[in-house]
């Protein structure tokens, strides 16, 4: 294969690379790491293009531009990894591109040869997708990791073939000199970092997308204050978790749990302790739950829950120690703040009902828990009794 192809190939990739992040940069200009990833790809091309173009030859202009456009390209990488990771601080990329600047300079100036600055050259780019691996690797993967891992793929193929060029420079073959016509170096130089370099922009742009993905799920689903499911994610997720109950023969309870007098809070304190007093309640209820039960807001001062596995008697015991906690937690209102629930058990040997039944039925026990007095649960009992709180709990 002809260098003039290979390197064509390499930048080719670069350019495609800038030209998607730069679409997604003005799709998204909030979204600062396509910034960086789109000037980092267009810096790298020009890069690679102009060091094709010199081909070897001691031209000091073309040789500072060329490398120091490649070096450049590589820390704007790192610098929108880092970004995308929300991390601020890029003092040691540039750091390194200001050393690079100064040594490539140097070496310029005393008419070293194509051999030291190779060694120079490819020796700082190994440090810095080294360091962008190790971003890259550090990061929680989201959903299955899969862009990570390509991206993090993408980035130790590029540190292999440096890592070998670095190797045949040092050793004094020429095969790792970018007029290197021979295979291997071609391989090393044009063919390897061509797909490795298409292997991480594609990584990083489904990083961008599992990102934009995983958030707008998240907004969905959940409610904003509390960071609960919302209503529509309950529906969805109650009547599978329903479907499955009655698949396994299993008992499923699910409750309503409405905040006592909660227009008094707001009234008496604002809207903004009110609020508060939302999420401390929200927070109270996820420590309360199993990572299996299902917590969400319904709306306004009004939750949802969905225990699977829990029986009459299991729903008893989780609404009784639910009321007793929220009643004991200090809201910093100077009086408590109280929640009356409201179940609906389906058992296995009941016959079949379905979701909206359910919440029919918990909404009545949870009616008839306020007109009890509030601070309590009611539960339908199978001779048609409501079992509540002691008086006491009430007051
Ligand atoms: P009850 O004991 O019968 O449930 O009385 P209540 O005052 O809790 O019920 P009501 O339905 O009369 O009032 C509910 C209040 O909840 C009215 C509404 O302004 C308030 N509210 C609804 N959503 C929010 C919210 O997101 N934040 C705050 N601070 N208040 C909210
Ligand atoms: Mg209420
Ligand atoms: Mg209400």
């Amino acid at each position: 294969m002809e260098t003039l192809v290979a390197a064509a190939s390499l930048i080719a990739v670069q350019l495609s690379g800038m030209v998607v992040m730069f679409g997604l940069m003005r799709a998204a200009p909030h979204e600062r790491c396509t910034r960086y990833w789109a000037a980092s790809a267009a810096l790298a091309g020009i890069g690679v293009l102009l060091i094709m173009l010199n081909n070897g030859a001691y031209r000091p202009a073309i040789l500072v531009l060329g490398n120091n456009f490649l070096i450049c390209g590589v820390v704007l990488q790192w610098c929108g990894i880092r970004v995308f990771f929300r991390k601020t601080k890029m003092i040691a990329g540039w750091a390194i591109g200001g050393a690079f600047f100064l040594l490539f300079g140097l070496l310029v100036l005393q008419g070293a040869g194509v051999m030291q600055r190779s060694v120079l050259s490819s020796a700082t780019i190994l440090l810095l997708l080294t360091m962008s691996g190790i971003e890259l690797w550090r990061s929680q993967p989201r959903t299955g990791g899969t862009a990570r891992t390509i991206a993090l793929g993408g980035c130790v193929l590029l540190c292999a073939s440096y890592t070998f060029r670095l190797g045949a420079l040092l050793s004094g073959s020429s095969s790792g000199l970018s007029t290197s016509t021979a295979l291997p170096g071609l391989a090393m130089l044009y063919i390897i970092p061509t797909f490795s370099s298409l292997l991480l922009w594609s990584g990083l742009l489904l990083l961008y997308f599992e990102r934009i993905v995983g958030t707008h799920q998240h907004q969905a689903t959940h409610d904003e204050l509390t960071g609960l499911l919302n209503r529509r994610a309950l529906t969805i997720d109650g009547e599978r978790a329903l479907s499955l109950a009655q698949r396994l023969h299993a008992p499923l309870t699910v409750a309503f749990i409405d905040i006592d007098h909660f227009k008094d809070i707001n009234d008496s304190f604002g809207h903004e302790a009110g609020d508060r007093v939302l999420v401390e309640v929200a927070n109270i209820f996820r420590q309360t739950c199993r990572n299996v039960d299902l917590v969400g807001r319904y709306g306004g001062e009004e939750f949802c829950f969905v225990f699977p596995g829990i029986d009459r008697d299991g729903a008893v015991a989780v609404a009784s120690r639910l009321v007793q906690t929220v009643r004991m937690h200090d809201f910093r209102l100077g009086r408590p703040v109280t929640a009356s629930i409201g179940l609906a058990v389906t058992l296995p040997e009941a016959a079949q009902r379905d979701w909206h039944a359910l919440l029919r039925e918990a909404d009545a026990q949870l009616y008839k828990a306020k007109h009890a007095g509030r601070n309590r649960y009611c539960i339908d009992q199978p001779r048609g009794e409501v079992l509540s709180l002691p008086q006491q709990m009430a007051s």
